[in-house]
């Protein structure tokens, strides 16, 4: 029995999400993230990855990428919340999604994309709802950055 079921998602109403179908302990790996393995240069190349749009490549090592933005990886379709219970993990030219913390069936499967700070960051607003969301999709490290902002600017 697998770990997760596709259906629709309370962060992207839109779209789709992953959901425990058990209680899950924290550590487990949960599902793999499959891709197309292309090179650096295949990235550089390509129109699909000049980053105006969200984009699920993920950099395995200095001379590849891996796209997982195929029909035939559901892992894709896990959401960003700004309090995940899951995280990217990987080894060589593999991915997969591991717990981080127990996750009760039902609950539906989340990670941290992990996009930088940068000037591009308002064109992914994050619905979550975590206690902790700064509004957008950013990783975690970079969050204070976008929340310092917002109160700077409450100040003036
Ligand atoms: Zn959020």
């Amino acid at each position: 029995m697998k770990l997760y079921k596709i259906t629709k998602s309370n962060i992207d109403k839109k779209g789709r999400g992953l959901y425990a179908t058990k209680n899950i302990k924290e550590g487990t790996r949960i599902i793999d993230y499959i891709g197309k393995i292309i090179t650096k240069k295949q990235t550089e190349e390509s129109q699909k990855f000049d980053n105006a749009k969200p984009i699920y490549l993920f950099n395995l090592n200095k001379k590849y990428d891996m796209d997982g933005d195929v029909s035939w990886n559901p892992a894709r379709l896990i959401n960003h919340s700004c309090s995940n219970n899951c995280d990217y993990n990987g080894t060589g030219l593999k991915l997969w999604v591991i717990a981080i913390k127990d996750i009760k069936k039902g609950e539906e499967i989340t990670a941290d994309y992990g996009f930088g700070y940068d000037e591009d960051y308002k064109q992914f607003p994050c619905k979550c709802r975590s206690k902790n969301c700064c509004g957008y999709i950013v990783r975690a490290e970079s969050r204070w950055r976008i929340n310092k902002k917002f109160s700077m600017g409450q100040k003036i």
